[in-house]
Parts: C-alpha cells; sequence; structure tokens
C-alpha cells in the first residue's frame, strides 16, 4: 500500500495496531490524545498523530510493526522526564510503557518493567532492606535515567545506574525479542545499553542489581549567596577527597525569598557513625544559614525532592562537564548564574569520583570515567510566566564551555548539542555505531543523541577528555 498523507499513514498504524491490541489502549486524537502524550516539560508543545498504551513485549512488538509499516516515526515513552521531550516525535506513534511499572525482587536483583520509576524501584528495595542506584528524583523513569548514565548519591560507592544493569530483555527494530546479557545472546547489546540511551530498542524489562544500604546519612546545608565563591571552591577541596561513601550536589538557586542561595546536599552511604565528622566538613565551608544532618532510607532520600521539580511547569537545560572547581571555573560558574533571565533558573553540580571511576570505560557506552563534575543549567517557570527559552541555559553553557571537558552528560544533551555529542561517549564512540548500524540500520529508534560518526570530524571530537 502506498501512502501519501499523514491521515493515511496514522490509519495504516490504526490498522496494523487494531488487528492485535485492544482499540481503547490506543489514543488518536482530542484531549485523551493530549492527556496521554504531556510530558514533565510543559515547554515541549509537539504532540503525536497517536499513542499506544502498551502492556508486554509482544504489544511493543506489534507497535514497532505499525509504526514501520505506516511510516509514522516511533518514540517510546517511559517517565517522561526528558527535558527535550524526546518520548514523544511531532506526528509520530508512541509506545507508551507507563503501565508496565512492575518490580520485582529476588537474590538481590530486581526485575523492572519498562516503564518503572525510580521511585518503583527504589519501594520494592526498600520492602527487601535493599536500595537501588538512581538519581535524585523518584518520578523520574528507571531505564531511561539508566540507559543514559544514571547520576546519583550512591555513585561515589556503587557506580552508576547504568553501571548496575545487569540484563535486559529488548524488542529490537526488526521485532525480534532478545535478552542482553553477559552471558546471553547479545553482550554488545548490553555493553550499549549501559549509556548509549534508547537507541538500539525498547527496553521492555530490565535486571538490576541491588545494594544492603539500609540507611543514608542525609546532609542539606544552606550559605548567603556572598560566600558563594568561597563555598564552591572550598567544596571542590572537599570532595577531592572525597571517601567513596560521600555522594554530594551543590546548588546555586533563588532561596525561599527569592534572593540568591548556595546549597550543598551531601548523602553517606557508609556507616552512619563514621558519617557525621565528613558532613560536619560542609557546614565549615562557610557560615551556614541553614543546617540539617540526619538518618533516613534510600528511599526517603529519594523522595525528597520530588515535587521539587512540578509536572507542566516549563524547562529548559543544558549541561556541561568540568574536571574541577577551580578560580575560573568558579568564577564562571558565579557569572553564568548571574546572567540568568528567569527568576526561578538555577544551577545544579553532581560529583562524579570513586567506584564510578574505577569502572573501566569498555565496561559500558558511558564515556567519561575520570572524577569531574556534571553541571545541569536549568532554566524554569510557571506556565503563565514570560516566554521561555530565553536561551540562557545555552548562553550559559558556552561562557562554561573554555572550562570544560569535551562533551556532556548525554541524558541531558538536546537534540541541538551535536559537537558535545560528538564527543560524550568518549573512545567508545565508534564501537556505539557499531552496535546502532548492526540492530538498527534505517534509524527507527531515536533518544538520547549518538555521536556523528567519522565523516564528521568537528574540533570537539578531537579534543581529549584527560587534561
Ligand atoms: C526532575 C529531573 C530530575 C533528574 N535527575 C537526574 C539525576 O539525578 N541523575 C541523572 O543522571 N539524571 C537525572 N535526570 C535526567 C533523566 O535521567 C533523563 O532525562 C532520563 O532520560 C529520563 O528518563 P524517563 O524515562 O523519565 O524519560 P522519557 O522522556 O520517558 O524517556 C527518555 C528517553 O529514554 C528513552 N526510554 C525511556 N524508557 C525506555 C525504555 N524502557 N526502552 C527504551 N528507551 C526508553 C526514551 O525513548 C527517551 O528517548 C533528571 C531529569 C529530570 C527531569
Amino acid at each position: 500500500m502506498t501512502v501519501h498523507t499523514d491521515a493515511d499513514r496514522t490509519a495504516t498504524a490504526l490498522d496494523v495496531l487494531t488487528r492485535r491490541i485492544d482499540r481503547t489502549r490506543i489514543a488518536v486524537e482530542g484531549p485523551e490524545l493530549d492527556a496521554v502524550s504531556a510530558v514533565w516539560n510543559g515547554a515541549v508543545t509537539h504532540r503525536p498523530a497517536l499513542v499506544v498504551r502498551c502492556a508486554t513485549a509482544a504489544d511493543v512488538r506489534h507497535a514497532i510493526r505499525a509504526a514501520r509499516a505506516s511510516g509514522l516515526p516511533l518514540s517510546v515513552r517511559g517517565g517522561g522526564h526528558d527535558w527535550a521531550g524526546r518520548a514523544v516525535r511531532p506526528g509520530g506513534l508512541v509506545i507508551d510503557l507507563t503501565r508496565m511499572r512492575h518490580v520485582s525482587v529476588h537474590d538481590g536483583v530486581a526485575t523492572v518493567a519498562g516503564g518503572a520509576t525510580s521511585s518503583d524501584v527504589a519501594e520494592a528495595a526498600d520492602r527487601h532492606g535493599l536500595t537501588a542506584v538512581t538519581g535524585t528524583v523518584g518520578a523520574v523513569g528507571m531505564i531511561g535515567l539508566t540507559l543514559g548514565g544514571g547520576y546519583g548519591p550512591l555513585l561515589g560507592s556503587r557506580g552508576l545506574a547504568a553501571d548496575n544493569l545487569l540484563a535486559a530483555e529488548v524488542v529490537l527494530a526488526d521485532g525480534r525479542i532478545v535478552r542482553a546479557a553477559q552471558d546471553g545472546a547479545d553482550p554488545e547489546l548490553l555493553w550499549a545499553l549501559r549509556g548509549g540511551g534508547g537507541n538500539f530498542g525498547v527496553v521492555t524489562s530490565a535486571e538490576v542489581a541491588l545494594h544492603p544500604v539500609a540507611q543514608v546519612l542525609a546532609g542539606s546545608f544552606t550559605f548567603p549567596w556572598d560566600q558563594a565563591g568561597q563555598v564552591l571552591r572550598g567544596y571542590g577541596n572537599l570532595l577531592d577527597r572525597a571517601p567513596d561513601a560521600l555522594g554530594a550536589m551543590i546548588t546555586l538557586t533563588p532561596g525561599p525569598d527569592g534572593d540568591p542561595i548556595i546549597a550543598v546536599s551531601p548523602t553517606w552511604s557508609g556507616a552512619l557513625r563514621d558519617g557525621t565528622a565528613v558532613l560536619d566538613g560542609f557546614a565549615r565551608l562557610g557560615t551556614p544559614l541553614t543546617t540539617i544532618v540526619k538518618p533516613m532510607s534510600p528511599l526517603a532520600k529519594l523522595r525528597e525532592f520530588d515535587g521539587a521539580f512540578p509536572d507542566g511547569a516549563r524547562y529548559e537545560i543544558r549541561t556541561r562537564n568540568v574536571a574541577a572547581l577551580t578560580d575560573a571555573t568558579v568564577s564562571a560558574l558565579l557569572g553564568a548564574f548571574a546572567a540568568r533571565t528567569a527568576p526561578g533558573s538555577f544551577i545544579n553540580i553532581h560529583h562524579f569520583h570513586g567506584a564510578a571511576t574505577r569502572t573501566a570505560v569498555a565496561s559500558g557506552a558511558f564515556g567519561l570515567r575520570r572524577d569531574h563534575f556534571m553541571v545541569e543549567l536549568i532554566e524554569t517557570g510557571a506556565p503563565e510566566e514570560s516566554p521561555l527559552p530565553s536561551g540562557w541555559p545555552r548562553r550559559a553553557g558556552a561562557a562554561l564551555a573554555p572550562h570544560a571537558l569535551p562533551g556532556g552528560y548525554p541524558n541531558l544533551l538536546g537534540p541541538d548539542d551535536v559537537d558535545q555529542a560528538d564527543a560524550a561517549y568518549g573512545p567508545n564512540s565508534a564501537r556505539l555505531l557499531a552496535v546502532k548500524a548492526r540492530l538498527d540500520p534505517d534509524g527507527v529508534f531515536t533518544a538520547t543523541p549518538l555521536p556523528r560518526g567519522p565523516q564528521h570530524p568537528g574540533p570537539a571530537r578531537k579534543a581529549r577528555h584527560d587534561r
């Protein structure tokens, strides 16, 4: 059948889909489509042609067939927290995994359905006295987080979320359902899933290592803005000697009254009696406005920031990695923050060290294994506020570029951050592109950006990660 128009393509997809999938699980137009295709970022306005609410790997396979038969662009929606809205493609077919959230735990391993959130996994682990390696916010999709890397408070002691991915069931572009595992049919696919994003297939189930961490010591210290430079520099010095059990994030942000503050959020995942002295060191970075240090479960820690990033507000994010908080980098960060245009905008800085750096760069597609700080430049505004994006995150990223390592955190790169994407996977680029060419030669899946390949040797590609 020859298809010509969007309506033809949608009709063809619907025809193929309804041979196997109940029509009530397919949204095609009107308020229902709007409701099921809305993602976390309210600035994402593009809408798909239809959404298929999948419940099994067989549904996913059928949805891929429908997209390919009709020519509709395909996307996969997990937790819906990708800031660029890549869970939805304009006029496309969305494989919605939000009905696939089951998590079971056996022998220290969680089996996680493709649409489970980080909270779903942490809750299931918590019932067994265990914890999962997640990011900092529970509502984020566990698989989306893991496929791109996954920076979180346990990074120093247990590595990235991607380092804890043991195996996955994946529906490929040709409809095959395969198991990616070290001892399985396709260990190279598992390698690509550890940091290469959702570019190779739909992960319908994943096995994730859990850890016996029942309690963490979580700190929160805020400092007045006039101490920001001193706090940032001292923070960098303190973390030079950071034990593996220390995870840390620092935020340049408006405080409760709108005036800027600097907030330090360390998490200690070792023996609690050893953590108090370590966390006290953060209080001595300046004269704190507030100091909180308390033991809590990793699940409670994960839930702490839920609500801080409301669904439907408008966001734009850019990212850079810096090797150290030198005087010049600190000045660039303070200058970047001062130049923000939307008052609610903020800068998060995650520390990458310890176990995550000792994992071999060849163990997965994630390409930057040296100590560094991952910087998130986040612009935010309520739906009724002045138009976003203002371009501040991009300008702030450009201002940081002279102080930054090549590349950037793939999960946060925009589709147009092509030079950064070229360098983001370091020495793993060619191997990653070979897996893509083998498993998805027609480019059915688009997700976080891949490098463009040897035909695009831009300046960033030649730069070294180890400078
Ligand atoms: C509020 C907030 C907090 C965050 N905190 C952190 C953090 O602490 N640490 C960190 O490292 N990152 C963090 N991130 C970034 C986050 O990890 C990425 O945006 C991630 O891609 C979101 O995954 P998702 O499933 O929620 O999003 P979606 O928009 O649903 O998906 C994101 C991408 O992953 C693909 N994908 C999702 N599920 C699957 C699947 N099952 N199979 C195949 N492809 C799939 C999608 O196709 C899409 O390309 C945060 C983001 C937000 C918005």
